[in-house]
């Protein structure tokens, strides 16, 4: 099958159900559209303080509610279920990576050994609770093969991966990134077509605003094509700073998500403009943020 035949006939299932359950059919029958939330989180790295504890409760004072930890360190579980105690922080996603590219190798060995890495980074997500491991198939350098050819080696592997997610009751997430790092997924299309085809609870995606803005034409639309099969939301301005310390503007992709019922977490990943002091700027950010989801929720 075509690459462009691939997506098509993806998509048309995907768009079927984004709008089949807001459709008519349900609006006449009174039932509530399922309601968004905008659940704040933050990469761990982004937030000041000298132990995961102090992140944590500063998080947590500001408005977060979800705390992303970087790759999925076993050795790491107990000092996060023990930062997290007593507070309404949780873990959101855990941001692993590629594993250099090993899951798309066509040497077996190598593969072998990015599924293992890959399953148990989903067996520390499952104890931690969390929506679900990042997951990039390959940076530009890591592999020679075509998306066509990609394509087929991740409907090889994911179903797999997705039930060893499912039996740890959580998922992996693809990330589409912008062409700048990657040549293979750089819009949220891409990666819902190879959800609808796998089409399994613990297969699903993301969305990040950076690179969405470099390669979406529309944050709103790209967020409903993705719509059942999107997970988790990286927040990061056009420069890749905070939202607000530039002029990215998140009110239409808010309002795809608000489309879409979504309920899981938004989560800053991006760095602080030079000079500014991440105490002020994240509580100033988070307050953005909000203002930018009431401004969504005005409607059309
Ligand atoms: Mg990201």
């Amino acid at each position: 099958m075509k690459r462009r035949e691939f997506l098509q006939r993806s998509l048309v299932g995907a768009a079927a159900f984004s709008c089949g359950w807001r459709g008519p059919a349900e609006a006449a029958a009174g039932r509530p559209r399922r309601r968004a939330v905008l659940k704040l989180s933050s990469q761990e790295g982004r937030l000041p303080g000298n132990s995961l504890r102090e992140k944590v409760l500063k998080l947590e004072e500001w408005g977060g509610v979800g705390l992303e930890i970087g790759g999925a360190p076993a050795d790491r579980i107990r000092e996060i279920q023990e930062a997290l105690k007593g507070t309404r922080v949780r873990v959101s996603a855990l941001c692993w990576g590629s594993g250099n590219g090993d899951l798309v190798a066509l040497d077996r060995e190598r593969r072998a050994k990015g599924l293992a890495a890959l399953k148990q980074a989903l067996n520390v997500a499952g104890e931690l609770a969390s929506t679900g491991v990042i997951f990039v198939p390959c940076f530009h350098g890591q592999s020679d093969l075509k998306p066509e050819e990609l394509d087929k080696i991740l409907l090889d592997i994911l179903p797999e991966l997705a039930e060893h997610a499912r039996k740890c009751r959580t998922r992996v997430l693809l990330e589409p990134l912008n062409k700048g790092e990657t040549f293979y997924l750089n819009r949220l299309e891409q990666a819902a077509a190879i959800c609808q085809r796998i089409n399994h609870p613990g297969l699903g995606m993301m969305g990040d605003f950076y690179h969405m803005g470099l390669e979406e034409k529309s944050d709103r639309e790209a967020f409903v094509t993705a719509g059942r099969w999107l997970h988790h939301v990286h927040l990061a301005s056009r420069t890749r700073v905070l939202p607000g310390q530039d002029d990215r503007c998140f009110v239409e992709g808010f309002r795809g998500l608000q489309q879409i019922g979504y309920r899981d977490y938004c989560s800053l990943e991006c760095g602080i403009k030079e000079g500014t002091d991440p105490e002020v700027e994240i509580p100033k950010a988070f307050r953005f943020l909000e203002q930018q989801w009431r401004e969504a929720a005005l409607g059309d």
